[in-house]
């Protein structure tokens, strides 16, 4: 399977709330299942890419997070041979404006436009699963401009890999390059026009990402 996962899959489905750091630094309740929604594969942004902060915003909140690549098509997939459904894994950025979503939380009304804009779903290319023997003791982290705003570890996610895999898989059928992206620890905040983002998992791979004002000049 081709490296570019911007280039493949037919979506990406993130969880909510799967750290319980993360839940209650944004006051929300610790799920009892898996808070799921769907971002646009038009949302990709390949490392070295700009963030567009749109032009209505003055900034947009960074969340880092693994994201498990699949690597064939996953139905009715049980828990004990989920694993066996990865091609590999990934560091995504679920950028979210904040300010946008908590309006629409708000009034009851869907994610899409606080989550799925154009550029709002940075990645890294593909590790290779056979590089990862334990995605469930990996270390995330991210720093704007340097400076260190998250760490967090994979141990501390509330439902497994397998477990969202094969839940997910009893509603919908996964693809071949979808992802998962399995949600943010703690340290979740702004990111302005100027500033440059970071990340990675641990020592096997990092990422950059400049960050400006959505306009003319930023469009190629
Ligand atoms: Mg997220």
């Amino acid at each position: 399977m081709s490296k570019l996962i911007t280039e493949i899959g037919t979506k990406i489905i993130c969880v909510g709330r799967n750290y319980a750091n993360h839940a209650k630094e944004l006051g929300n309740p610790i799920p009892k299942e898996p808070v799921l929604f769907l971002k646009p594969t038009s949302s990709y942004l390949a490392n070295g890419g700009t963030i567009e902060i749109p032009a209505s915003m003055d900034h947009l909140h960074y969340e880092t997070e693994l994201g498990v690549v699949i690597g064939k098509k996953a139905r009715d997939v049980p828990q004990s041979s989920a694993m066996d459904y990865i091609a590999g894994y990934a560091l995504g950025l679920d950028m979210t404006a904040r300010e946008l979503q908590a309006s629409i939380k708000t009034a009851g009304l869907p994610w899409l436009l606080a989550k799925g804009q154009d550029t709002f779903t940075p990645i890294s290319d593909m590790i290779p699963k056979s590089a990862v023997p334990d995605p469930h003791n990996l270390e995330l982290w991210l720093k704007v401009d340097g400076e260190i705003k998250q760490k967090g570890s994979t141990k501390d996610m509330i439902f497994t890999i397998p477990f969202l895999i094969s839940h997910i898989s009893s509603f919908i059928t996964l693809l071949e390059g979808d992802v998962i992206l399995t949600g943010t620890p703690e340290g979740v905040g702004p990111v302005k026009p100027g500033e440059k983002i970071t990340a990675g998992i641990t020592d096997l791979i990092d990422v950059s990402f400049n960050v400006e004002k959505r306009s003319a000049a930023v469009r190629k």
